[in-house]
C-alpha cells in the first residue's frame, strides 16, 4: 500500500468517526423512529472532561426550532449518555417529516463542542422498504414500497414520470423539489399510518400539506393497475399544493378536484343534466355530493382544455396557486364571467338529442350516403332528359 492511499484511508476513517465528534472526546450520535409513538435522540460520549449541560435543537421542515435541555447521564469509563424522547403526535408533527437535529455539549473546563447537525426522517417502520431515488421531469422523485419485487417501484416511477411532464408544463415547480410517494401494500395499512399520528383521510384524500404522495399498490402484479388513476390524482394535489402553500386551501373546488380527475383518467366525461352550478364548484369545499361534483370538475377542466387551450389552463394554475379568486382568474384569462363559462360548459356537455348525436357520430357515412342518391338521382333523370 502507498503511503498516500493509507493517509486517505486514515482520513476516511477519521471523517467518518469524528463526523459525528469533535474536539474533546468521541461523540455518536442517532435518531431511533418508532412511527406513530416516539422519536429518540441519543447522544453517547466519551470524554475525559465531565458533561455539565447538553443541549438539542430539533427542527423539522417548515416548523420553527426548538431547544431542549438535557440532563447528560454518566455511564462509568468516561462515557456518558444524553437522551431526549420526541412525542410527534403531541409535539404537533405530522408524519413523514423530516427533521434537523444538533446536538451542544458543555464540558466542566468551559468548553463547548457542537455537533455537526444531522436529519432523520419520520417515517413509518412498520415496513421494509424499498427505495428508488431519480430525477424526473425537474422533480427528485423517491419512491418507497415494501416486498421483494422491484416492480412496483417501477411502475410507480413510470407514471409519476408522466404525471410530472404534465403538471410541470401548467405549473412549473422549482427544479429538484423532492415527491417522495409511498405505495402502501393495502388502504388499511395507508390509513393505519395516517391515524397513528391523528390524520386521516378525508373524501379519499390525504392532507397534501403531508408533504408526500401516498396511494396503495396491493403487489407487485397489480401494481401498474392499482397505480394508474391514484398516483397521478394525488401527484396533482401534492403538485398545487408545493405550487400554491396556504392558497391552495383556498382554490376553486373544480380546478383542483378537475385537475387531479383529468390528469388521472384518460377518458372523456359526460356530463349529466343535473350538473353542478359552476358557482358551487368555485367553492373551497367539496360540495356535499362530492363524487358526482369531482366528475363534474373533471369535465370542466377538460372542457377548457379543449375549447380554450393548454395556455388557458395554465394561466388559471398560476392564478389559483397566488390566490386569486374563480370570478377574478376567469374573467381576467377567459374574457368571460363565470356564468358565461359555465353556460357554454353546459351548452357542450350537455346529451344533445339522439338524431343530433347520430348524425355528429355518423356524419361521414351520412354525407357519403347522400352523395349517392344525389348521384344515382342525375343517373336516372339524364336518360329521362334526352327524351
Ligand atoms: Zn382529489
Amino acid at each position: 500500500m502507498k503511503w498516500y492511499s493509507l493517509v486517505v484511508t486514515l482520513f476516511i476513517w477519521l471523517a467518518l468517526t469524528v463526523g459525528v465528534g469533535a474536539q474533546g472526546g468521541q461523540f455518536e450520535s442517532e435518531a431511533a423512529v418508532t412511527f406513530g409513538q416516539r422519536i429518540v435522540f441519543t447522544l453517547t460520549a466519551v470524554t475525559d472532561e465531565p458533561l455539565t449541560t447538553v443541549t438539542l435543537t430539533i427542527q423539522p421542515t417548515h416548523f420553527p426550532p426548538q431547544t431542549e435541555t438535557v440532563t447528560p447521564r454518566q455511564l462509568g469509563d468516561g462515557r456518558w449518555q444524553a437522551q431526549y424522547v420526541l412525542e410527534p403526535q403531541a409535539a404537533g408533527l405530522p408524519p413523514f417529516v423530516t427533521i434537523t437535529y444538533e446536538w451542544q455539549v458543555n464540558t466542566s473546563s468551559g468548553e463547548t463542542i457542537t455537533i455537526p447537525a444531522q436529519t432523520v426522517a419520520y417515517q413509518d417502520d412498520r415496513f421494509a422498504w424499498k427505495k428508488i431515488e431519480q430525477a424526473a421531469a425537474g422533480t427528485a422523485v423517491t419512491i418507497f414500497w415494501p416486498g421483494e419485487s422491484d416492480k412496483p417501484g417501477r411502475d410507480a416511477f413510470v407514471i409519476a414520470q408522466q404525471t410530472a411532464a404534465q403538471l410541470q408544463e401548467l405549473l412549473p415547480l422549482p427544479a429538484a423539489t423532492p415527491l417522495p410517494i409511498f405505495l402502501y401494500p393495502s388502504t388499511a395499512d395507508l390509513r393505519a399510518a395516517l391515524r397513528l399520528n391523528g390524520h386521516d383521510w378525508a373524501q379519499g384524500h390525504t392532507d397534501p400539506a403531508l408533504g408526500v404522495v401516498l396511494v396503495t399498490a396491493v403487489n407487485s402484479k397489480t401494481a401498474a393497475d392499482d397505480l394508474r388513476g391514484p398516483l397521478p390524482h394525488e401527484i396533482t394535489h401534492f403538485w398545487l399544493y408545493q405550487a400554491a402553500g396556504p392558497h391552495y386551501a383556498d382554490m376553486p373546488y373544480w380546478f383542483k378536484e378537475g385537475l387531479a380527475v383529468w390528469l388521472a383518467s384518460g377518458d372523456t366525461y359526460e356530463a349529466t343534466a343535473d350538473s353542478q352550478s359552476l358557482t358551487n364548484l368555485c367553492r373551497a369545499d367539496p360540495p356535499a355530493d362530492w363524487e358526482m361534483a369531482a366528475a363534474q370538475s373533471g369535465t370542466l377542466v377538460q372542457f377548457v382544455d379543449e375549447q380554450y387551450g393548454r395556455e388557458a389552463l395554465a394561466l388559471l394554475a398560476a392564478a389559483f396557486a397566488q390566490g386569486a379568486d374563480c370570478e377574478t382568474a376567469v374573467s381576467s384569462i377567459m374574457g368571460q364571467s363565470v356564468a358565461e363559462l359555465e353556460a357554454s360548459w353546459l351548452a357542450n356537455t350537455q346529451p344533445r338529442p339522439t338524431a343530433v348525436r347520430f348524425v355528429q357520430q355518423h356524419g361521414m357515412w351520412l354525407l357519403l350516403l347522400l352523395a349517392g342518391f344525389v348521384l344515382m338521382g342525375l343517373l336516372v333523370m339524364r336518360p329521362g332528359g334526352k327524351n
